[in-house]
């Protein structure tokens, strides 16, 4: 059986396939020469995923899933939210972002905040949802070198480290990204039996 990741990174991919039976081949949007974005327009991360799942199975009749993830801080009522890429602006800079974020909560006392992945599958004419979620802070300062995006200023509940501080097998092992992920695979594994 085929599945449609609705992404272009064929890494992203990749880690799936590995983890998966034989039998599930997963292909992306360069399989299907999709080359123009899908619409992600939506308010929330959950209905972003749902968006691109959807776009796929509407234009290209497909099983396939997609994903999206955003930094939810409380004291900022959930921003940024489904605009985590480009909180400061087009641009889409990771630095701009983390330090329009310590900015914002140079005043406040509550830094709690999480990362939150959703990824939406369709399966089958079937519509299933799998969430990731890692609960933490935003230091007062970046730390660590690795990763992406506001791994430098998100320390993980009870890990004394923040994910750029972590190694690239432990962040993924312990992200949102990889728990939403490790739900969806438990049930395609299932499905498949
Ligand atoms: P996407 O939905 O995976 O493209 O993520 C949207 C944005 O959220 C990214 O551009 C990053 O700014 C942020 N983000 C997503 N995942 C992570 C992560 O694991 N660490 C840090 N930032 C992330």
């Amino acid at each position: 059986m085929k599945i449609l990741f609705a992404t272009s990174n064929q890494n992203k991919a990749n880690e799936i396939q590995k983890v998966l039976p034989d039998e599930i081949k997963i292909i992306t949007l360069k399989d299907i020469n999709l080359k123009e974005d899908i619409p992600e327009t939506s308010p929330t991360i959950r209905g972003n995923a749902l968006q691109k799942a959807n776009y796929i199975k509407e234009h290209f009749n497909l099983n396939c899933f997609a994903d999206d993830t955003g930094l939810e801080i409380n004291a900022l009522n959930g921003a940024p939210g489904v605009f985590s890429a480009r909180y400061a602006g087009p641009q889409r800079s990771d630095e701009d972002n983390m330090n329009l974020v310590l900015e914002k909560l140079s005043t406040l006392e509550d830094r709690s905040a999480r990362f939150k992945t959703v990824i939406v599958l369709q399966l089958d004419g079937e519509t299933f949802e799998f969430e990731g979620i890692v609960e933490g802070k935003i230091l007062e300062e970046k730390r660590g070198e690795y990763g992406f995006g506001y791994d430098p200023i998100f320390e993980p509940e009870n890990c004394g480290k923040t994910f750029a501080e972590m190694e690239m097998y432990e962040k993924n092992d312990y992200s949102h990204r990889a728990r939403a992920t490790k739900k969806m695979i438990s049930f395609l594994k299932e499905r498949m039996q």
